[in-house]
Order: C-alpha cells, then structure tokens, then sequence
C-alpha cells in the first residue's frame, strides 16, 4: 500500500527531473485520503506520450489517442496520461476531440468529481480547484461544474455518482441529484455492458443496499437501453445481510430473487448486462431451484428438497440456503411442519452423493449384474438409487447398491 503510493511519486519524481509536470491524480488521491486500499495509482503529466515513452523503460501505449501510457516497474503499472482537455460530447458518451493542455487545473476540470479531481504534487501539496477535500471531509459527490452539463456530456457519469455515494456512504449533493433527475433519460446511450459493470462494482462494494435505493429513487435504470425486468427491489435496512454473502454472484442471485425474479427473468437481466454465460447459469439455477420449491403443491419435505438439489446440483442449493439466511424473505417455501432452511441445510449435508457419478456402482455394473441390454434403463436406474442415497435411505456402497438394484428389477420383472 505505502509501497506502491511511493512508487507512484518515484515515477512523477522522474517525469519532473525531466523538466515536466507530473501529480498523482484520481481515485488513487481520494482513496487514501479516505484511508481506504488503493488498486491503481494514475498519474497526470505535463510531458507529452512520446516524451514519457522515452522517459521508462518498460511503457505500454495503452491508449495514446487519449494521451495514456502505462509505465511497468516491477510488478506494478501506473497509469501515466498527459494534462488533457475533453470538448463537446455530442453522443452523452465520447468526447469529439481530447486535446491535451499545460495545466494540471484544466485537466482537473475534465474530471467527474470533486473527490476524483484532487492532485497530489510529490512535494505534498495538494491542487484541489474544485475543493474536493473540503467533500471528502464533508462526505458529499458534487459535480465538478454544472451537473446537468456534466451528466450530459457522459451519462455513465451518473451511475459512477451513485457507485461512489454507496461505497463511501457519502451523500449526493443537491445539484447533482437534480442532475441525475434532468438526465436520466441519456442513459439511453451507455453501452450496456458498461452499465453492467458499474452496478457490479455497486454490488460488489460496502454499501448495496445504498446503491439500490439510490437507483430506485432516481428511477434511472429505467432508462437504460435494454429494459431490465423486474425493477429492483425495495429493500432498504438490510445491510446486514450483503456483508454474509461474500461472492458477488451470490449477491446478484439475491439481487434478482428479492425483486421476484423467476429464472427466465434473472437468465434476461444477466445477459443483457453482458456478464458472463458461466455466471448467468451460476444465478438463473439458483432462481429455478426456487421456483421448483415455489411449485410444489405439496409442503416442501425432505424428498421434494432433496430432489431440487438433485435437479439444481449442491452448488445452487448451498448457495439458496446463503442467500436465504442473509435474507429470508428471499425463500418463499412452504417447509412441511418444523422445517426450514436450516433443517433443509442439514439434509444437504448428510447427502453422500448428489450425481450419479458420485454412486459406488457404473451402469456398466448394473448391465452385468442383472444382464439385460443396455438402454435408457440404465440411467434410470442409476438415478433411482441416486435418490435413495441422497435420501439417506440406501447406502452409497457397491454391496448395498447392487443389491437394491437387484431386488428392484427381479421384483418387476416377476
Ligand atoms: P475506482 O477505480 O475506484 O473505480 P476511480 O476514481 O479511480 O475509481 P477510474 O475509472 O479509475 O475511477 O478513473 C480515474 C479517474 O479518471 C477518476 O478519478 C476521475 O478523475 C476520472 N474519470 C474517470 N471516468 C470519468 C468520467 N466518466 N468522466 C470524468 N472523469 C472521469
Ligand atoms: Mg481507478
């Protein structure tokens, strides 16, 4: 942490030995500020790409038409980008020309907010123009200049506000708010994968229910391009129950689940935010195995839970019974008398197998033992016995196994 902080001021040293100007810029600024982990350190630079290139010996042009180069020194990357200016967006999304500048306060402006917009010189002195310290202490996201300009010009802006307030747990000034309110409807022009990512980070971060009250209030999911059905939830106070689910695919099923998602509508959400097919799958099982509950005419006992898991696989159920002790509203079951999730949990547990791979007998086995041809039986069989060990009721030994299948087949072929 402290390490790759002074490296970063080794390498705005370097730059400025060179004659140029050169500030640790951004995130990297405001998160240590908060005392909070810094991931990347970026650098903003009077030099120009090609002067910086020739400056390290170890560059990447990562994105030159914008003036960024990444400098390599041992295991880290800084993020170097010359004192640049933005003009015009005409889509919400680009700008129309980036020229660069010689002032380190022009660039400042072109930032989002005043909390990303604090450089931090290697002598110590801060530039702050926008009094992005005096926000940070006052825990507030203020746009720097006119906000309803500024989320004009790049409407993922808004959606970077809200990710910020909910992380830091900071307020949305009023300006902005209203700003987000004028705007909304340019979200229209953000790809949805970026969307996507932004909300990932949201729920990924300290504060998701913050971020979901926030995009429910604004109504500015709505607006996106693809319609994401159902609407978030109302789910406010139950922060408690993010931090008991520590992978951000558990929080998206929980996301999904506590909006009413079936698994069509959770498979749809998913897709259109670009996220990938693995995870997709990983979120919609879950949802299914809710609705295979949800379907039941009967109350849920251990046969039918036993056959969700059987039909969803361990993984999806393990990660239903998470989600449901983080937020039990989530699980709309109705548990036969004296059983819950806690009982179905532990049913889960004493399962000694849950595929038929799993089984101490082959279909090749079962073909030899009761010699008949070889057909669809074989699977039908295998998973027979599948359930009776999951049930605890048939141990999952080849003795026992060969024998019940043994006993099965000479009873109905009598
Ligand atoms: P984090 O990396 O924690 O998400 P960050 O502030 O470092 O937050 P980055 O996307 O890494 O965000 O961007 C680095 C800096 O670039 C920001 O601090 C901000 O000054 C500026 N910036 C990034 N995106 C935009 C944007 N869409 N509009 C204006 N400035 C931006
Ligand atoms: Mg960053």
């Amino acid at each position: 942490q402290e390490a790759i902080w002074e490296e970063g001021i080794r390498v705005a040293s370097a730059l400025e030995a060179a004659g140029h100007e050169a500030y640790l810029v951004g995130g990297c600024v405001r998160d240590r500020l908060l005392g909070r982990e810094l991931h990347d350190i970026d650098i903003a630079t009077s030099a120009l790409p090609e002067q910086v290139m020739a400056l390290f010996p170890k560059v990447v042009p990562t994105g030159l038409p914008h003036g960024t180069v990444t400098v390599l020194i041992g295991e880290s990357a800084f993020e170097v980008t010359t004192f640049r200016h933005e003009t015009s967006y005409s889509d919400s999304r680009h700008p129309d020309e980036v020229a660069f500048v010689r002032d380190v306060k022009e660039d400042l402006a072109r930032r989002d907010f005043t909390v990303n917009a604090i450089a931090y010189g290697t002598n110590g002195v801060m530039i702050d123009p926008f009094g992005g310290q005096e926000d940070l202490k006052r825990r507030i996201v203020r746009c720097v200049g006119a906000a309803g300009e500024r989320f004009g010009e790049d409407a993922l802006r808004m959606l970077r506000g809200i990710r910020f307030a909910a992380e830091f747990d900071f307020e949305i000034d009023e300006e902005a708010w209203r700003g987000i309110l004028s705007q909304r409807e340019r979200l229209q022009r953000i790809a949805m994968e970026r969307v996507g990512s932004e909300l990932d980070k949201m729920l990924a971060g300290l504060h998701p229910s913050k971020a979901i009250r926030l995009l429910r209030t604004s109504g500015l999911l709505a607006h996106a391009k693809e319609s994401l059905y159902p609407p978030l939830p109302a789910i406010e106070g139950t922060e408690a129950g993010w931090h008991r689910l520590d992978r951000v695919e558990l929080r998206w099923a929980a996301v999904l689940l506590l909006a009413g998602a079936d698994s069509a509508q959770a498979d749809d959400w998913l897709r259109k935010l670009k996220f990938s097919s693995r995870r997709v799958a990983e979120v919609s099982a879950i949802a299914a195995l809710r609705g295979y509950l949800d379907e039941s005419r009967k109350p849920i006992d251990r046969e039918r839970w036993t056959a969700a898991v059987l039909r969803y696989g361990v993984k999806s159920a393990a990660d239903y019974i998470a989600i449901a002790r983080a937020f039990p509203s989530v699980d709309r079951s109705q548990w036969d008398s004296g059983v819950g999730i806690e009982r179905a949990d532990v049913w889960l547990r004493e399962m000694s197998a849950a595929t038929v791979k799993e089984l101490a007998v082959r279909g090749d086995e079962l073909v030899r033992l009761l010699g008949r041809e070889a057909g669809p039986w074989i699977s039908e069989e295998l998973n027979r016995l599948l359930l009776l060990v999951a049930l605890n009721k048939l141990k999952n030994e080849a003795q026992a196994l060969k024998a019940e299948a043994k006993r099965h087949w000479t009873d109905q072929n009598v």
